[in-house]
């Protein structure tokens, strides 16, 4: 069998007779299909990416067999990637050393449910853990808007925030995240268990520091979720009414985002729900909180459109109005033009209108807004993820250049290094990458610095980032 990536040497078929019992995919197709994320989002990515495939790809369906897949690994000196859903944006799950894949949804058993708390297993899927949660009247503090497809390993290593956040914090805020387990890559993989704060090395660190096995979440209780879409005459009162909702005392909202019309223009499901050409809001409440939403939209100048309950929705024929937020409102405009692309764009804190105002003639009419509302510390904050029709890199740049003129803050979409994006700042995940990965197999090349410093030892790494 020979190397399907053009990266490697490893006899791949006496590789996947070694890891026997594990299930594997050596078809090229297959192969190559789970090779691939969401990186396709981004032009740039697309060039970079799109010629990456692993070589093999292993199906654990326990522990003991993701232990054994490990060893393999290890003896072989293989390079792993991780694959939860495969629904990431930075090609995060890209095996751009070619090598093994290993997809985690054998591994998908919810462990234990408590009061503000679910273990589950990595490659357990956001939205079954949600089903089994709703039976003891509780949800989870927080899901991304991927949840059928996403797992929770996946979410953990490689995302941030979602539906939720409004109410809960980014999953990075304390409690959120309570504890995860981790295998090493060694000749015996060791487990480790990392609790509060501590999982913080691990998050969002691209999978290549460890190989998340269970993770525990904070729960809340489950509440009767009423979807709702409100449209204005302009952006910035959309903007405004968000944020009036956001510190609105008497309204628990668990999503609040904004769209620009010119992108609703691109949501065909919502024609004839939605007023034409209005700047809209989108929002989950709860049930009993319907009348000072409407309160609250009307005194923001602007008209309730939509307000449903699951079923309501469903009779409606409409999909979730969470298909609309994060990043399925970038989804929704990409089904209609590939030409589309989007930034991750921190606005100035507190959220200002103005500023918001102030920026839109500034940046130019390829780049069309939509915020999310979150609270990250504490703090309600704003991210604007644009939609930009994208022309050149040097066009993108600009658009970058003028938001960071202004004030805000981008932590770019389009880059496939973990230190990248602006979670992974310091050397501390690398020195974990060397504790828990000594021979550099797990995702190395997502890692700008990895090779500069895998001939230190763990604490020697960490002590750069306090340099
Ligand atoms: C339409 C759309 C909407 C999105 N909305 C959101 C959103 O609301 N919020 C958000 O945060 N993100 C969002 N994302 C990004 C992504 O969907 C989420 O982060 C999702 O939770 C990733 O889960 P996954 O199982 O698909 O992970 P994958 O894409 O499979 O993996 C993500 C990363 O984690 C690593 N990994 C996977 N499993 C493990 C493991 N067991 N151990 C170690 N590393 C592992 C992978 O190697 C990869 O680096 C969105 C993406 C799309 C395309």
């Amino acid at each position: 069998m020979t190397s399907i990536s053009g990266k490697t040497d490893i006899d791949w078929a006496a590789f996947a007779t070694a890891l026997a019992p594990v299930e594997t995919i050596t078809d090229t197709v297959l192969v190559k299909k789970r090779s691939r994320d969401f990186f396709w989002y981004s032009p740039l990515l697309n060039d970079s990416l799109r010629n990456c495939f692993g070589d093999l790809v292993a199906r654990p369906k326990n522990h003991a067999e993701m232990v054994h897949t490990l060893a393999v690994a290890y003896a072989h000196d293989a390079p792993v990637v991780l694959r939860g859903g495969g629904t990431g944006n930075y090609g995060q799950a890209v095996p751009m050393d070619g090598g093994l894949i290993i997809e985690t949804t054998g591994l998908n058993r919810v462990l234990d449910v408590g009061r503000g708390f679910v273990r589950a297993e990595a490659g357990a899927l956001m939205a079954d853990i949600n089903r089994v949660l709703a039976d003891s009247g509780q949800e989870m503090a927080m899901f991304p808007s991927t949840q059928d497809i996403a797992t929770i390993g996946g979410f953990v290593a490689g995302g941030s925030a979602g539906i939720g956040s409004i109410a809960n914090g980014a999953l990075r805020d304390p409690g959120n995240l309570i504890a995860l387990s981790a295998l090493s890559v060694e000749a015996a993989p060791q487990t480790r268990v990392f609790n509060g704060a501590d999982t913080l090395h691990i998050h969002h660190a691209w999978g290549l520091n460890g190989v998340i096995t269970d993770v525990t979440l904070r729960t809340v209780p489950r509440r009767d979720w009423v979807g709702c879409m409100a449209t204005f005459d302009s952006y910035a009162a959309a903007y405004a009414a968000g944020y009036a909702l956001a510190r609105d005392g008497t309204i628990a909202a668990k999503l609040i985002t904004t769209v620009d019309a010119r992108i609703c223009a691109y949501f065909p499901k919502l024609a004839g729900h939605i007023r034409k050409d209005k700047h809209l809001l989108v929002s989950l409440i709860p049930q009993e909180h319907r009348d000072p939403f409407a309160s609250l939209i009307r005194d923001a100048a602007g008209h309730v459109d939509l307000m449903m309950t699951d079923t309501e929705r469903q009779d409606l024929g409409l999909p979730h109005v969470f298909d609309f937020s994060y990043n399925h409102t970038t989804l929704q405009v990409l089904k209609a033009d590939r030409s589309a692309t989007y930034q991750q764009v921190g606005c100035p804190i507190p959220p200002d209108p103005e500023a918001i105002a102030n920026v839109r003639p500034k940046l130019g009419d390829d780049v069309w807004m939509h915020h999310e509302f979150a609270r990250v510390g504490g703090e309600i904050v704003t991210f604007d993820l644009p939609i930009i029709w994208f022309t050149t890199p040097e066009r993108l740049a600009e658009i970058n250049a003028t938001y960071t003129a202004n004030g805000f803050a981008v932590y770019d979409a389009h880059t496939w290094n973990v230190e990248g994006g602006g979670l992974k700042a310091d050397y501390t995940h690398l020195a974990w990458k060397k504790r828990m990965d000594p021979k550099g197999l797990l995702n190395s090349a997502k890692s700008r610095f990895w090779a500069d410093v895998a001939h230190l030892s763990p604490d020697e790494i960490e002590a750069l980032g306090q340099s």
